[in-house]
């Protein structure tokens, strides 16, 4: 049973939101209205939200269940209500909504990983409705949401709603590969967080972006983005093809933005020796080929990105217009329409949709 499924129905009001019973199976439904529960919540009326491409692993292999997954963990909004221990948000305010919840207390969030927070959890599991949807119940409400500076944004809105992931997660992926001036990258994946990968390396000064991935429109997206070489082909010669691009040697930085083993036995044989590989991707596979990284002193890290922490970081940038990672949207729809926008998604036909409820 889901834990939604069990919080006590606060008023006669219904909103639509998005269902996932099962792989294929999206459907958008009256729930009822999102309500303060806890003290420390917040409620926030969705301004946009959006369809993620690790929304597409349940879409491939969810198992049926009666109740449904409340899907989408990605969202700006405007702050309707909070519960009577929120202290610093206030209705009104118009808030990032970070993919994870965290307290923004505990150890871990104090060091800027709030994707490890004690009390924390992610948007859109079995625990915590999904953003897709005309609400949300923010729950943590202080340590989860960040409050923006203005509301005047309307041309940025798609580039502010990254920051709840897509952004925060290939800028994860470049801190983690170590990324800094003068350094080789290579980002692998074209989805939009391997096109964010791109925008987060240029902007830490990488000198060489190779961009791995097979979609003609978003290579060339990626190259508008600051990618300098493209790589389209995969396995043993996409390989070649990135030491040929680097002198023979692979390179400094790899951004693995996809999670599947290929992807991942990828980026071990283009680190060179002494590299660092930032694994963003959910990963679908057992495990990864450790000889190969321990006589080349590779470091593998990386893991859900604590977006939360880069978003006083990013936030300028974003502001000013010096990166634009909302250009990874090429569609935007509405509530009715998020069935088809997962299946434009799985089919390629767009990179990332924008949901405006
Ligand atoms: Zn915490």
């Amino acid at each position: 049973m889901f834990g939604y499924e069990e919080e006590p129905r606060l008023s006669n009001l219904t909103m639509r939101a998005t269902l996932m019973y099962q792989a294929g199976d999206v459907r958008i439904e009256n729930v009822p209205d999102a309500g303060i529960i806890e003290p420390a919540d917040a409620v926030i009326r969705v301004t946009r939200a959006c369809i993620c491409g690790s929304d597409l692993w349940p879409y491939h292999d969810l198992e049926w269940s009666e109740n449904g997954r409340r899907m989408g963990h990605e969202a700006i909004g405007i702050v309707e209500d909070v519960g009577g221990d929120v202290r610093t948000v206030k209705k009104g305010d118009f808030v990032v909504m970070p993919f994870a919840f965290s307290d923004g207390t505990c150890e871990f969030c104090d060091e800027g990983l709030q994707t490890a927070c004690i009390h924390g959890g992610f948007f859109g599991s079995t625990d915590v409705a999904g953003a897709q949807a005309e609400a949300v119940r923010i729950p943590l409400a202080d340590g989860t949401l960040y409050v923006l500076p203005t509301r005047d944004v309307n041309g940025l809105l798609p580039s502010l709603l990254t920051l709840s992931d897509v952004m925060g997660t290939g800028h994860h992926a470049a801190v983690v590969a170590k990324v800094g001036p003068g350094k080789k990258v290579a980002v692998v994946g074209d989805g939009a967080v391997g096109l964010c990968a791109v925008i987060a390396a240029k902007r830490m000064g990488a000198e060489q972006i190779i961009i791995m991935g097979r979609h003609h429109d978003r290579i060339a997206l990626a190259k508008e983005l600051g990618a300098t070489d493209a790589v389209t082909e995969r396995g043993e010669e996409g390989v070649e093809r990135v030491k040929t691009l680097t002198g023979g040697h692979g390179v400094h930085s790899v951004l693995e933005c996809v999670g599947n083993e290929q992807a991942m036995a990828t980026a071990v044989e283009i680190a060179r020796p002494g590299g660092a590989i930032g694994r963003v991707g959910v990963p679908h596979y057992p495990g990864i080929q450790p000889d190969t990284t321990f006589y080349n002193n590779v470091t593998v890290g990386g893991g859900p990105a604590p977006v939360r922490a880069y978003i006083d970081e990013l936030l300028p940038d974003v502001l000013e217009g010096a990166i634009q990672p909302g250009r990874v949207f090429d569609r935007v729809i509405g509530l009715d329409e998020v069935p088809d926008g997962y299946r434009a998604m799985d089919q390629r036909e767009a990179i990332k949709v924008m949901v405006k409820p």
